[in-house]
């Protein structure tokens, strides 16, 4: 019988140059970039947790359906309401019950929804920080561009272009993100599993190749235009194996590494230093079988 891993954590910094992979709005004609301010008073690049988490759930949605993994009917069209456009977790009156339902779908069971009518909430079994710019290691630009209006050619110039500012920015971002493998199929108001370990051990891969997915390709805003250079990336994944959370520093520090090192055991620490290495060391944790809550 493999391990059991009880909580990941991915911690890590990547070099994303010339992207606008989300903003704070559209203003007019400007588009402006996304600003995190830190506890030092210092402003700095950021790209949202919501963004990175919707990464994830495009790319385990894509890979469950190519499995055919048990997905409810508002989770085959992705939409976004997930177990609430559920018929079959909707029309039951217990909760508990309607949890047990959702649950059957691998998508609202890993990405967390809510629910009206049961009132029901899942938190996510994934979940993502701000990706921050090393505030040393960013730089920002708002570039003009003009394009002509359709319908409008052969009229006078001034009157055929249209004028918008987009910005483009280049940083070495710091991430983190935790994935609970204990939660898999968990209905958290009886504590009892729904997925047998089978199914549970399904949707625990599922996680792992998404992250692959989303560091291999960084999906996002304005990709068309700005399809992000994605270059040198490092970092940890963390793993416990026993019911202990594990310990997460961010890589906004320098030795970032190191302090995990003092504190998590070797055995549990992966290292990656390229995106090779980050994929072959996800690959690894495969190895692993999701934790199950008392089954020891
Ligand atoms: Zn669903």
């Amino acid at each position: 019988m493999s391990e059991e891993v009880y909580e990941i954590g991915i911690v890590g910094k990547i070099r994303i140059d010339a992207h606008s992979l989300n903003n704070e709005g559209t203003v007019g004609n400007v588009t402006e970039p996304r600003t995190i301010m830190l506890a030092d008073g210092r402003k700095t690049d950021g790209i949202s947790g919501e963004m990175l988490k919707h990464m994830h759930t495009e790319a385990f949605w894509q890979l469950a359906k190519e499995r055919n993994v048990t997905l409810c009917q508002a989770c085959q069209m992705l939409r976004p309401e997930k177990a609430n456009k559920n018929p079959n977790v909707t029309k039951v009156n217990e909760v508990k019950e309607a949890l047990n339902e959702a649950l059957k779908c691998a998508l609202c069971d890993i990405h967390g929804f809510l629910v009206e009518k049961p009132t029901l909430s899942r938190k996510s079994t994934i979940e993502f920080g701000w990706a921050i710019a090393i505030p040393e290691q960013f730089y920002r630009d708002i570039h003009v561009h003009t394009r002509v209006a359709p319908g409008e050619k052969g009229k006078e110039a001034e009157t055929e272009q249209m004028i918008y500012n987009r910005p483009t920015r280049s940083g070495v971002y710091a991430f983190i993100s935790i994935f609970q493998p204990w939660r898999i199929g968990l209905n958290e108001i009886n504590y009892e599993y729904v997925p047998n370990d089978e199914d549970r051990k399904e949707r625990y891969e599922l996680v792992i190749d998404a992250y692959k997915a989303m560091l291999s390709r960084l999906e996002g805003a304005m990709t068309t235009t700005r399809l992000p250079h994605t270059s040198e990336i490092e970092g940890l994944i963390i793993i416990a194996t026993n019911a202990m959370p594990v310990p997460l520093i961010s890589p906004l520090k320098d030795d970032y590494k190191v302090q995990i090192e003092k504190i998590v055991e070797q055995k549990n620490i992966q290292k990656f230093n390229s995106l090779v290495t980050a994929l072959q060391e996800l690959d690894k944790l495969k190895t692993y079988q999701p934790y199950k809550l008392g089954a020891t």
